[in-house]
């Protein structure tokens, strides 16, 4: 579904996934796993580009269901993969994540289940790095390498888990996906001062009205 002309939101791959064509077209996540096919026929269908037209795809952070179909993507487009080193050696699998036990629990059952292959990214990103013409801002809270990527010509912001938007309110990750609840709320803060215009989220739905106002309001609470 197009958000605007240079954003497209792919719907079924579960956890939110979103092509951003600037100068190269970029990947913001990669669904759950076994979603790759979606993702390439959105390409091919909506936007009569080739799997090798993706030249990036940046993960928000390390979470199963935004890394899901990284490692088939990667074959299908050989698109550089970057994350905030916070959280590449968990997206490698080289290290176990900090997450609650809970959460930890639900991604081991789904690495087992769907037979889950670990990459490991090629770029390790840094706050205020670019990636095309989103600038990488680090939202700790939910991960400790969770990332907003901002785009300061339209106004849109990639948010991953930081927030939601269920068409009615915004809203924080529930407790038992807070890695750190200070953290989150620095992060917010970060996200509210950029005064979005749209947000765009790992679940939920697009924020396109009132953006920065309803962010605000969230800050206030957390
Ligand atoms: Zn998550």
């Amino acid at each position: 579904m197009e958000i605007l002309l240079d954003v497209h939101w792919i719907d079924g791959v579960t956890a939110n996934t979103y092509l951003a064509l600037g100068d190269q077209t970029t990947l913001i996540d990669s669904g759950t796993p076994g979603k790759q096919e979606n993702i390439i026929k959105y390409l091919q269908n909506e936007l009569k580009s080739k799997p090798e037209d993706i030249k990036t795809i940046v993960l928000t952070h390390h979470h199963i269901d935004h890394t899901g179909s990284l490692y088939e993507l990667k074959k299908l487009t050989n698109a550089d993969i970057a994350a905030y080193k916070e959280d590449m050696d968990i997206i490698s699998g080289e290290k176990s994540s900090s997450d609650p036990i809970y959460m930890r629990f639900v991604s081991k059952l789904m690495t087992i289940f769907t037979s889950y292959k670990f990459i490991k990214p090629d770029i390790s990103l840094q706050e205020n790095d670019m990636v095309d013409n989103c600038r990488v801002i680090h939202t700790p809270g939910h991960t400790p390498g969770s990332i907003a990527l901002y785009n300061s010509d339209n106004g849109v912001i990639f948010v991953g888990d930081t927030l939601t938007y269920d068409g009615n309110k915004v809203g924080g990750p529930p407790s038992f996906l807070i890695n750190d609840k200070e953290a989150l709320k620095k992060s917010v803060k970060k996200i509210t001062d950029l005064e979005p215009n749209i947000m765009l989220s790992g679940h939920g739905k697009p924020l396109t009205e009132h953006t920065s106002e309803m962010i605000r309001d969230v800050y206030n609470t957390l």
